[in-house]
């Protein structure tokens, strides 16, 4: 049932596919959203294999707990230098199947950040807490394994959203059946057998399927605790079925980050950092800034700013190494690009540039696009559009800025931007996200705790906190 195989070199795309993919004529076949061509063919897993998953979860809980924190913090840095070993091959695997270019922010960036949040995990220390020491008597609480976690994974960070609910997990004493996104289960599955090649049997294993196979781990008795990242609809329905078991929840859920840019910031100085903060990844990350709110006194000049970092950003097939922004990784997700495009223009907004597919070419390439003098309540700006898209909006008014930006029934990140630091983080106290940060965006830290509010989810993953999250509370009082 486990995914590794040891025997294989695991530092080579072929090595890799040779120990994750299913034989001949089995399997689902992957396509590179980049070229069209087969990339691997994902193993299916049925509901039989997540039983005897969960069985061998279990049985290996006892000792991998057994262990000190010590212990299983040696081995997830030995498994970060697996990573490392193996980064390249890693990365070129995430490039095909993803899309994502090496290069820029993508695929080397996120195989980096497995190994560092793999370290990190391993660093924090985690001590018990003594509430009551007096003639009272004394209380200590600490943090004991829930057991067997379930990890659902989303399809446009799959390695480092899977490293994101596996490191703490097993840091904190618990076993790991994950389930990747249907999109992007050869990416998971390679970085799997990369980490089985240092854990101990049983430890982590990964199960591709499709998201039936997420709604039986969600389900299974034999999970006590689920972490999903993925969408808010697949949130709901994950939260419903797991009453049943009363399942522990960490919910990672989608956004549609505002930005707002005071009227003293310096255009030209922040447009590159905004384009960012937009586009990462191709603008397919949870957190990326999706709406922008500009003063008027500031507007045009921040459109054109914006405009001038974009064209110099090239987009393409991700193995190529000038390439820093790549496809949409599915057909589904470009739909839903075009479309909401398509109505910002109809609804009269400007696009600054891009907007006009390429017909006729290999790939799901959608443009750079930047859209202006758009309405706050287009398509485009209220829902999550999650590709290289960024409606640039014009305010008055402050105050009308925070309400839009808190207008939405999500809140995971937003931003502020401007030159006087006290002013900027006034408006941040007031902006409705897990996470607000001033003169960047998304720029998440295995440090600092990071998660949702209103329907972008709850828990915290990251840091101190995030072990939290994967453990259970147990106060001893004498
Ligand atoms: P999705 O919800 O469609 O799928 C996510 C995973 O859930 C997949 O593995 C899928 O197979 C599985 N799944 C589907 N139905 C299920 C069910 N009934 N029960 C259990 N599992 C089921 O999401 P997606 O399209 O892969 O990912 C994009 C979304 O994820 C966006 O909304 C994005 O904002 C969000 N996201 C959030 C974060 C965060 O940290 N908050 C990070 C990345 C992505």
């Amino acid at each position: 049932m486990t995914t590794e195989t040891t025997t294989t070199d695991l530092t080579t795309v072929k090595g890799l596919m040779a120990a994750i993919e299913a034989p001949e004529g089995q399997g689902v076949e992957m396509m590179d959203p980049a070229t069209g061509k087969l990339v691997g063919r994902a193993p299916q897993r049925a509901e039989a294999d997540l039983d005897e998953a969960v069985a061998t979860a279990r049985e290996a809980q006892r000792s991998w707990a057994a262990r000190s924190h010590a212990e299983r913090s040696e081995l997830l840095n030995r498994a970060a230098d697996a990573v490392e070993d193996s980064a390249e091959g890693l990365a070129a695997v995430l490039s095909r199947e993803q899309g994502k270019p090496l290069n820029g922010p993508n695929a080397r960036f996120e195989v980096g950040a497995c190994a560092g949040w793999l370290r990190a995990n391993a660093a924090f220390e985690i001590e018990p807490e003594v509430l009551v020491d007096d003639e009272s008597g004394k209380a200590v609480l600490e943090y004991v394994p829930v057991g067997v976690v379930g990890a659902i994974g989303p399809w446009n960070w799959p390695m480092m959203i899977s490293i994101w609910q596996v490191a703490p997990s097993l840091r904190m004493g618990n076993t790991v059946v994950l389930k990747p996104s249907e999109y992007t289960p050869l990416s998971v599955l390679a970085l799997g057998a990369v980490l089985n090649q240092v854990l101990p049997e049983g430890v982590l294993q990964v199960l591709a399927g499709p998201g039936e196979l997420g709604a039986a781990l969600t389900a299974h008795p034999g999970v006590d605790k689920l972490m999903f990242t993925g969408s808010t609809k697949t949130g709901q329905a994950i939260m419903r079925s797991a009453a049943d078991t009363l399942k522990r929840l960490t919910l990672e859920l989608g956004g549609n980050d505002a930005g707002i840019v005071l009227p003293d910031a310096d255009p030209e100085a922040i447009a590159e950092d905004l384009f960012w903060g937009a586009f990462i990844n191709t603008g397919q990350t949870c957190a990326a800034l999706k709406r922008l709110y500009v003063h008027e006194s500031q507007y045009e000049a921040m459109c054109q700013a914006l405009v001038k970092v974009a064209q110099r950003m090239p987009m393409g097939v991700g193995l190529e190494e000038e390439n820093v922004l790549g496809p949409l990784q599915n057909r589904q997700q470009y739909d839903i690009v075009a479309g909401l495009v398509e109505d910002a223009r109809n609804g009269g907004a400007r696009i600054l540039m891009g907007g006009d597919p390429v017909q006729d070419q290999p790939g799901y390439f959608y443009p750079t696009t930047l859209v202006a003098d758009i309405d706050n309540d287009n398509r485009l700006v209220s829902q999550e559009q999650f590709g290289p898209v960024l409606p640039i909006v014009r305010y008055t008014d402050l105050e009308q800025a925070i309400a839009w930006a808190n207008g939405l029934d999500v809140g995971l990140g937003s931003s502020v931007w401007g030159t006087d630091l006290e002013a900027a983080r006034a408006v941040a106290a007031r902006l409705q996200a897990g996470t607000t940060w001033i003169n960047k965006h998304g720029a998440v830290d295995p440090r600092v705790p990071f998660g949702g509010v209103k329907k972008s989810g709850y828990g915290l993953e990251f840091g101190v906190e995030g072990l939290k999250s994967v453990a259970l509370p147990k106060v001893t009082s004498w």
